[in-house]
This record gives structure tokens, C-alpha cells and sequence, in this order.
């Protein structure tokens, strides 16, 4: 069970169940499910199992994590025969767009992507 300030956190209650969410994968150290307002026909965010508030905050001993994240994210687009291309994007604090603050990985596809970014 989550404590402290996760216990107000919308993803880690996603990750509980106390929140609602479409599974798309799911391990013991993360958890990927649909985005409630997709940005492309494939959007599913990739989140760790414990809170952690942004990539910002993800110290040196989160480094496997962190691999382990992109790894989930690429095996998804596998899955999901995005094999024609495909983008992972992380939002990280206000300049870089973040509105959940729990670190997550968004995974876009089934369209034709643009650069640069808005
Ligand atoms: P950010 O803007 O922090 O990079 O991304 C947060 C994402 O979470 C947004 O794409 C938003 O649509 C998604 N989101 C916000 N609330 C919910 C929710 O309750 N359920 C799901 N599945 N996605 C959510
Ligand atoms: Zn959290």
C-alpha cells in the first residue's frame, strides 16, 4: 500500500487499482496502461511501480529502472507492431509539459510524428 505523499498521487493509484485504467503490461517494477486522452491512435504511459516524482528525481541507484522502463516501452511498440516508427516522449516539470508528477513514459504511434515538439 502506498504512503506519504503517494497517497495522493493519481498514478500510483492507478498502479494500486484504486484508480481505474485499461492494461496494456504489466511486471513487478512497472506498470503501462492507456492514456484517458491519446494524443495518437497508440498512446500508453509507462510508469515505475513506486513513486517517483519525475526522471529528475531518479537517482544513480534508479538506473536499472530506468532501462528497464525504456526496455517495457519498446517491447509495447513491438507488440503493437509499431515497427514503422514510434515515439517516447518524458515530460519532465513545467518548461518540459509534466502534469502528473509521477514519472512516466509516453509511448505514441500509429501516426506520422512531427518535429519539433510543441
Ligand atoms: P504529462 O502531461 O504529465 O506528461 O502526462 C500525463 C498524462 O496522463 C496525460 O497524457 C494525460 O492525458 C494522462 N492522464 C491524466 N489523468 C489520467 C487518468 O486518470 N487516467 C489515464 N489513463 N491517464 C491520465
Ligand atoms: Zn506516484
Amino acid at each position: 500500500m502506498y504512503t506519504g505523499f503517494a497517497m495522493s498521487c493519481l498514478f500510483c493509484k492507478i498502479v494500486e487499482g484504486v484508480v481505474p485504467s485499461a492494461p496494456v503490461y504489466q511486471d513487478d517494477l512497472s506498470y503501462a496502461f492507456a492514456d484517458i486522452h491519446p494524443q495518437a491512435p497508440v498512446h500508453i504511459l509507462i510508469v515505475p511501480r513506486e513513486h517517483i516524482g519525475s526522471i529528475d528525481e531518479a537517482g544513480k541507484d534508479k538506473q536499472a529502472l530506468l532501462g528497464h522502463l525504456l526496455w517495457v516501452a519498446a517491447e509495447i511498440a513491438r507488440k503493437k507492431n509499431l515497427g514503422s516508427g514510434h515515439r517516447i516522449v518524458v515530460n519532465t516539470s513545467g518548461d518540459g509539459g509534466q502534469t502528473v508528477d509521477h514519472l512516466h513514459l509516453h509511448l505514441l504511434g500509429g501516426r506520422q510524428m512531427t518535429w519539433p515538439p510543441g
